[in-house]
């Protein structure tokens, strides 16, 4: 694995940026400023000022060992272990939206009382649990100055992109509730107000999804993997067009989508169970 483009084994690459400065030592990014002294990867203490050979006076864990490059290898096992889980709540999610589908198509033929609204929960609960878990995998990654975790302006996209799907999915599940001839006046209100949240929704998800393509090539970066930095580079674009061209493919596109997005996120999946069984 050396390819210029993501192995900074020796050197330190910038957590904001992702400038590599080509020096270990680099106090600050030549190319944006940002502060290059890592923070504690246990517990976030600054570092700043602290001896290399010495330990941080908040958990004890040895300076040096923050100083390592910023590979996923060299982070806490708790990091790793949020990052797992939120992993396995979306690819576990949506195999179990895929399901609620699936029984939906089904329902549309066989009229079973109370169908519909036990579709409407569950495919909800799905929802949730994919969004929960894309709250998960956004964790902050306590050896980051806060700066460069704010700055690294995916992960705040998706964790507000997050909260307004989830308000949306909620708020959504409202309407369910009326009895369908006559709108009480209140009801008019939360319908409109939800098809409002479906809409900013919708606006979120994609914004989502290319944020979620950005945050996996700079979580492959850390592994490294170049094939699947690569994938979800190209899934930039390819997602799209399978979602709308790929209509065409009999209408496959959009599943075809789906499986190599999962894909793409199991394999990361599997890097981080790998680190954490061989730490
Ligand atoms: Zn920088
Ligand atoms: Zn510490």
């Amino acid at each position: 694995m050396t390819t210029a483009s993501i192995s900074p084994t020796e050197s330190r690459v910038c957590p904001k940026c992702q400038y590599d400065s080509g020096n270990p030592d680099a106090e600050a990014c030549p190319e944006c400023g940002t502060s290059m002294v890592p923070h504690c990867i246990i517990c976030g203490y600054d570092l700043k000022g602290l001896a290399r050979d010495g330990v941080c006076p908040e958990c004890g864990t040895p300076v040096e060992q923050s100083y390592l490059p910023d590979l996923l290898q060299n982070r806490s096992p708790e990091y790793l272990g949020q990052l797992r889980s939120g992993l396995s709540f979306v690819l576990n999610g949506i195999l179990a939206y895929v399901c609620v589908v699936v029984l939906g198509i089904f329902s549309a033929f066989v009229s079973v009382t109370g169908a519909e609204l036990f579709l409407a929960f569950a495919g909800t609960a799905c929802s949730i649990a994919i969004l929960v878990g894309w709250w998960r995998l956004t964790t902050p990654d306590p050896g980051m100055p806060p700066d460069a975790n704010a700055g690294l302006g995916a992960r705040q996209i998706i964790r507000i992109a997050v909260c307004v799907q989830l308000a949306a999915s909620v708020f959504g599940l409202i309407p369910q509730f009326s009895t369908g001839q006559t709108l009480a006046p209140g009801m008019t209100a939360i319908v409109v107000l939800s098809l409002a949240l479906g809409l900013a929704s919708l606006i979120a998800w994609v914004a989502q999804f290319f944020a979620a393509m950005l945050y996996v090539r700079w979580l492959a970066r850390r592994v490294p993997d170049q094939k699947l930095h690569d994938k979800a580079k190209r899934f930039m674009w390819l997602g799209p067009l399978l979602q709308t061209v790929g209509l065409l493919l009999f209408g496959l596109g959009p599943l075809i989508a789906l499986v190599m997005y999962w894909n793409m996120l199991d394999v990361m999946r599997k890097h981080i169970k790998r680190i954490l069984a061989e730490t």
